[in-house]
């Protein structure tokens, strides 16, 4: 049988070395500084972020390095060590959104309730290649020269915004769902915040979250609903963020396994699925009409004061098809089950919360449709290897699960997920064990 792989641990050492010595390769001298933002794993709360909902994400130990240094023409120039052919330069006032994808895919999404993958395929592909020609920026640069576009955005926040010159390092792994994309934006926003003089307080983090949301959406063209920036921004060492979408809160929930003798392992299946943008922006387009339907802002909060089976039967009566009824019964009964989840933590009681993550995976797999082959393997294999609970975390479709596992059954359930993959014919899965680390910070 297969040995786990394990992902090596984050090195940060190496990599403030590695991307300083970048920055002096590709720029010359020295930066401003260098800021550091994690990515994160989501312990439970999925696709309700864009709903209205509440998601307890924990920033990773992984982290992104930027090293910055305006500059007085208006120029940008990024080099990543993750991409190192593939530096670019150009004018930030040529930097410009693209569509949103969510806005093309909406409308016609109600006539064709029952298009199946295929057509789904199709489209995708052709709206994709559409897109990319409409870029300012191709590919990765898009990410930072779009934190560097939203922050100078006249409407909000209207910063001043100079040139500049960057260089990236990172530890995390990137595309396996630990949104190494917000470990970008975040620790460039940062940076250029802290250029600019702007301090740091919880208002500012929040012009930070949104101006990467945007960076995402509008300039890179990926779909992102705000948990992962919330997360890489605003996390705190030792705990859980308990976000709530609606209003953009938050609450730190202390988190710690390792006095109870748990494990939160984290599995990266290595399987990447196309269209996952597609799929997303079709996932919100049923939470809003279901929205729409009830007549709330936010679906995850319409079953407060009253039952997630009123609110579903609420639903049908307002003639929603079967489709739309199970996607807003994945958001109504994720948020319950993360409200639960959290009164387990509060009651120090991180070892029962098992259920709790199989039962969102469950939801996630049948009633929201976001899963897939690979993910389902693996949590199966854990939990049938000991794991107190397992589940698919960030936006599915391939990427990482997590599962909840006792110190003594991590190596049983490592070995598990890996044979088990293997026995699928699926890629060899990436493991870490985490901790709750740092959000964004300055580094050097
Ligand atoms: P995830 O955020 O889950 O890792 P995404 O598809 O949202 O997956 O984001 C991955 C993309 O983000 C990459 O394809 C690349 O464009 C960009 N990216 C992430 N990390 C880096 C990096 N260190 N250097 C350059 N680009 C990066
Ligand atoms: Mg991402």
């Amino acid at each position: 049988a297969p040995s786990p792989d394990w992902v090596p641990g984050p090195d940060p050492a190496r990599a403030l070395a590695e991307v300083r010595a970048l920055f002096a390769d590709v720029h010359g001298g020295e930066p401003t500084g260098v800021w550091a933002a994690p990515g994160r794993v989501n312990l439970v709360g999925e696709h309700v972020d864009y709903a209205g909902g509440t998601s307890l994400p924990l920033a990773l130990p992984h982290r992104t390095l930027v090293a910055l240094r305006p500059r007085d023409d208006g120029r940008v120039r990024v080099v990543s060590a993750w991409a190192p052919d593939e530096p670019w330069e150009g004018a930030l006032a040529d930097v410009r959104p693209v569509r949103h994808p969510d806005e093309d895919r909406d409308e016609d999404r109600d006539e064709h309730e029952d298009r199946d993958e295929g057509e789904d395929r199709d489209e995708g592909e052709d709206r994709d290649e559409g897109e990319e020609g409409d870029r300012s920026v191709q590919g990765w640069p898009a990410y930072p020269a779009g934190v560097l576009w939203a922050l100078g955005q006249p409407d909000d926040p209207g910063w001043d915004v100079p040139g500049a010159d960057l260089a990236i390092a990172s530890d995390v792994p990137v595309g396996a769902g630990l949104s190494s994309s917000a470990a970008l934006t975040c620790s460039t926003a940062l940076a250029v915040s802290d250029v600019l003089g702007h301090g740091d307080d919880d208002a500012t983090r929040s012009v930070l979250v949104d101006a990467c949301v945007r960076a995402e959406n509008d300039v890179a063209g990926a779909a992102t609903g705000g948990m992962d920036q919330q997360a890489s921004l605003r996390c705190r060492a030792g705990h859980l963020l308990l976000l709530d979408s609606a209003d953009g809160t938050v609450e730190h929930v202390p988190f710690s396994l390792e006095e109870h003798g748990l494990v939160l392992l984290v599995v990266d299946t290595r399987a990447t699925h196309e269209l996952t943008d597609g799929q997303y922006a079709a996932r919100r387009a049923d939470c809003a009409r279901a929205a729409g339907l009830l007549g709330v802002e936010h679906l995850a909060r319409a079953a407060r004061g009253t039952s997630v089976e009123e609110v579903l039967e609420r639903l049908h009566a307002a003639g929603a098809d079967e489709r739309v009824v199970r996607r807003a019964r994945h958001v109504l009964t994720e948020e319950e089950r993360t409200h639960a989840l959290v009164e387990l933590l509060r009651a120090d009681r991180p070892q029962d919360v098992g259920p709790l993550l199989d039962g969102s995976h469950a939801s996630l797999r049948d009633d929201h449709e976001v899963s897939s082959v690979e993910l389902d393997v693996v949590t199966e294999a854990a939990r049938g290897a000991g794991a107190l609970g397992a589940r698919m975390t960030g936006g599915g479709f391939g990427g990482s699960a997590i599962a909840l596992v006792r110190t003594g059954d991590v190596d049983a359930v490592a070995r598990a997920v890996t044979t088990a993959s293997a026995d699928a014919g699926h890629p060899r899965p990436q493991l870490v064990a985490v901790t709750a680390a740092q959000g964004a910070e300055r580094v050097a």
